[in-house]
C-alpha cells in the first residue's frame, strides 16, 4: 500500500467523530492492507513504530521538526516557524509549504515505516542531525496530505481520536461484519498487548479462535480489583477466599529470562533501570529459569524495620541518582502472583495453584517477600484481619477468589479490595484525567493557572466526560506541577474525544495524559457536568435540555499524581456509577 493511500484513510478518520464510522473506516483499511503490512499500519495509526511497551520514542522537539521541514523542502527555518505560528500545527505547516512543490516519489508504507523506525532508533552523538535528515527526506518524497500526517507522528500529535478497543472492534468488523469477535480479540490483547501482532494474527488465521500465549519480556496487562465495603458483602459474593494485605506502594511485573530481568509498571512502561535492587532480588531469589511474577513494591526502612508511606516509596521513581536513592530507600517486593513459569502459562490456573507455585519458586531472602495470606470463610474473620491490617497503617485488604483465574487487563470480582472508610461519604478515591485549565485570577495569576477541569472515561462513548473543576486545595508546588505538565500537552482546540458542557469550557485544552487521584466528600448530581448526563428534546421539540443531570464530585481535592496509570486506566463512568450506588447504600 502506498503511504498516500494510508494518508487518505488518516484524513477520513480525522474528519469523523462518530465511533461507529471510525470502526468501519478502519475495517475497510484493514481489509485493504496486505498481510505483511497490517501490523505496521496499526503501529502508525497509534502514532508509533513499535508496540506501546517498547520504549521506542522519537526524541524530537518541535524545533527539530521545523528544521526537518526546512531541510526537506529547502526553505528557510524562519519561514517554517512563521507558518507554524499561524496554525499551531506542524502537520498543517508542512502540508502548506509542500502544497506547491512537485513530488517525484510515491513511497509505500513499508518504506516510510522503515525510515521512521530508523529515525526513532538513531542515538548517540550527532543523532539529532541524522534524525532531521531522515525525516527531511520523507517530507521531500511524500505528497502534501501525506506530509500532514507524517509530521504529526514524531511529535505524538496524530490524535485520530480512537482507542485500542476501537482497533479491536475494527478487526472484528473486518472478519465478521460486526463487533462480535471483539471480546475474543481483547482476551488475546490482554495477554500480549501488541496491537500490531494481534492484527497480523487475525489477518493470517482463517478461524478466529487462535491462542496467544504470554511470553517473558512482554508485559501482560494487569488484573484489577472490584471494590466492596464489608466482610459480609465479600463472603456473600465469593465465599471462602484468600485475604492479603493491600500494600500501599506501586505494582511491578517482573520478567525473569535466565540471567536477565525486566520490570514493568502498571501502564506497561519498562522501568527496569529504576529499581536495580528489585532486579537483583529477582535474580537471586526466583528459582526457575523463566518466570513472570507480580507484586507491590514498598519502601522499607532498614534501621527501624518499618514500612514507609507512599510519599517515601514514590521517591524511588526517578531518572537520575538511582543507585544512591536505592541505598537510602531500599524497596521490598511483596509478591502475590505467578503468571508464567518456564514453559507453563498459569494465567488460566486457579488462584490457589498459582499461589502454591509462587511459594515454591521464591526462595527466602531480603528483597522478595511473599505477600501474607490467610484463607478464611467467615465475615467475622475477614473483618478482624481488616482491622488488624488498617491498625498497622496499611490501606486495607484484598480478597481473592480461590478458584479465580488471573483476569489480565480486567477489573473483576476475582479480586476485591476493601479499603478503610474515610471521613467523607465516598469511600474511595477517583482517578481522573486532567482535560484543561483556566488562567484564573488573584494570587495564582503568577502561576498562570487558576483551576483545572477533570473527567473520567466513558467506555461506551469512548470519550472523556467531565466531573469537576478544581480551583482550591492544592499547594503552590502542586499548582506549579500541574501547569508545567499541562504546558507540554496543549491542544490547539478541544480534543475530539472530550464531551464537555460549554459552561465548563477551558482557556487551555490539553490532551488526555495526566492522571490525578482525587479525594472527594461525595458524588453529587450536576447539570453542567457530562459524566452520565442524558440530554433530550424539550416538550415542544424546539431545543435540547438536560433530562438527567451528570455525576460530579463534591469538594474534590488532589491526592497525588498517578504516573503509573494511562488515561484509559483512569476511573470509568461505569465505576463511578457503582461508587454512587454504594454511597447511597450507606
Ligand atoms: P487503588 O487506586 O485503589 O490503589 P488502583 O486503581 O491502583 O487501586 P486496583 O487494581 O483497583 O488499582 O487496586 C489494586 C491495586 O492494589 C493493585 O494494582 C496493586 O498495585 C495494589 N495491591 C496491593 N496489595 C495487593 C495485593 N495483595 N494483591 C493485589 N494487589 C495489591
Amino acid at each position: 500500500m502506498t503511504f498516500k493511500r494510508l494518508a487518505e484513510y488518516f484524513h477520513k478518520l480525522e474528519n469523523t467523530t462518530l465511533r461507529n464510522q471510525m470502526t468501519e473506516i478502519l475495517a475497510e483499511l484493514f481489509k485493504e492492507a496486505p498481510q505483511n503490512e497490517i501490523g505496521k499500519i496499526v503501529y502508525l495509526l497509534q502514532g508509533r513504530v513499535a508496540p506501546l511497551y517498547e520504549a521506542v520514542e522519537f526524541g524530537l522537539a518541535d524545533k527539530m521538526i521545523i528544521r526537518a521541514i526546512a531541510d526537506g523542502l529547502k526553505v528557510d527555518s524562519q519561514k517554517v516557524t512563521r507558518v507554524f505560528k499561524e496554525s499551531g500545527d506542524l502537520g498543517k505547516t508542512a502540508e502548506k509549504l509542500k502544497a506547491n512543490v512537485k513530488t517525484k516519489h510515491n513511497l509505500n508504507v513499508l518504506q516510510v515505516f522503515g525510515t521512521l523506525h530508523k529515525t526513532a532508533l538513531a542515538g548517540g552523538e550527532g543523532s539529532q542531525d541524522v534524525k532531521i535528515k531522515l525525516l527531511g527526506s520523507l517530507i521531500r518524497d511524500l505528497d502534501s496530505l501525506s506530509v500532514r500526517y507524517l509530521v504529526r507522528i514524531p511529535v505524538a500529535k496524530l490524535r485520530l481520536g480512537f482507542s485500542d478497543m476501537t482497533i479491536l472492534d475494527a478487526l472484528s468488523w473486518m472478519k465478521a461484519g460486526s463487533k462480535k469477535l471483539r471480546p475474543q480479540f481483547e482476551k488475546a490483547y490482554n495477554v500480549r498487548p501488541d496491537l500490531g501482532l494481534i492484527a497480523e494474527t487475525v489477518k493470517r488465521h482463517k478461524e478466529n479462535n487462535f491462542n496467544i500465549e504470554p511470553r517473558v519480556g512482554i508485559p501482560i496487562l494487569m488484573a484489577r480489583a472490584e471494590r466492596m465495603g464489608s466482610g459480609e458483602e465479600i463472603i456473600d459474593k465469593i465465599g471462602r477466599c484468600a485475604v492479603e494485605p493491600k500494600y500501599d506502594g506501586f505494582r511491578l511485573q517482573g520478567h525473569k529470562m535466565g540471567n536477565k530481568v525486566e520490570l514493568f509498571s502498571r501502564n506497561l512502561e519498562n522501568v527496569t533501570h529504576m529499581y536495580p535492587d528489585i532486579v537483583q532480588g529477582i535474580k537471586k531469589q526466583v528459582k526457575t529459569k523463566e518466570a513472570i511474577i507480580e507484586g507491590e513494591a514498598v519502601a522499607y526502612n532498614p534501621q527501624t524495620g518499618e514500612y514507609l508511606p507512599f510519599q517515601e516509596t514514590v521517591q524511588r521513581k526517578r531518572k537520575y541518582n538511582i543507585e544512591a536513592k536505592a541505598k537510602e530507600i531500599p524497596l521490598k517486593l511483596f509478591a502475590f502472583e505467578l503468571l508464567y513459569q518456564t514453559g507453563k502459562n498459569l494465567i488460566m490456573s486457579e488462584y490457589v495453584e498459582r499461589r502454591k507455585q509462587l511459594e515454591k519458586i521464591v526462595a527466602r531472602g531480603e528483597v522478595i517477600l511473599i505477600a501474607q495470606e490467610e484463607v478464611i470463610d467467615t465475615p467475622k474473620r475477614l473483618e478482624a484481619i481488616f482491622l488488624d491490617t488498617v491498625s498497622r497503617g496499611l490501606e486495607g485488604v484484598m480478597a481473592k477468589k480461590l478458584d479465580g483465574i488471573y483476569r489480565a487487563g480486567s477489573r473483576d470480582f476475582n479480586w476485591i479490595k476493601y479499603k478503610r472508610s474515610y471521613a467523607g461519604k465516598l469511600d474511595d478515591t477517583v482517578d481522573a484525567v486532567v482535560m484543561g485549565y483556566d488562567f484564573g485570577q488573584g494570587k495564582r495569576t503568577a502561576f498562570g493557572i487558576g483551576d483545572f477541569l477533570i473527567g473520567v472515561f466513558d467506555e461506551k462513548l469512548e470519550k472523556y466526560v467531565s466531573i469537576a473543576k478544581i480551583g482550591t486545595g492544592l499547594t503552590d508546588e502542586e499548582w506549579k506541577e500541574i501547569k508545567i505538565r499541562s504546558e507540554k500537552l496543549k491542544a490547539p482546540e478541544k480534543p475530539k474525544n472530550y464531551e464537555v458542557d460549554k459552561i465548563m469550557g477551558c482557556d487551555v485544552w490539553i490532551t488526555p495524559k495526566i492522571v490525578v487521584e482525587i479525594r472527594a466528600d461525595e458524588i453529587t448530581r450536576s447539570p453542567v457536568h457530562t459524566a452520565g448526563r442524558i440530554m433530550g428534546p424539550t416538550k415542544t421539540g424546539s431545543a435540547i435540555e438536560v433530562k438527567e443531570a451528570g455525576l460530579a464530585l463534591r469538594f474534590p481535592r488532589l491526592e497525588r499524581f498517578r504516573d503509573d496509570k494511562n488515561p484509559t486506566d483512569a476511573t470509568t463512568l461505569g465505576e463511578l456509577k457503582k461508587m454512587l450506588h454504594r454511597q447511597m447504600k450507606k
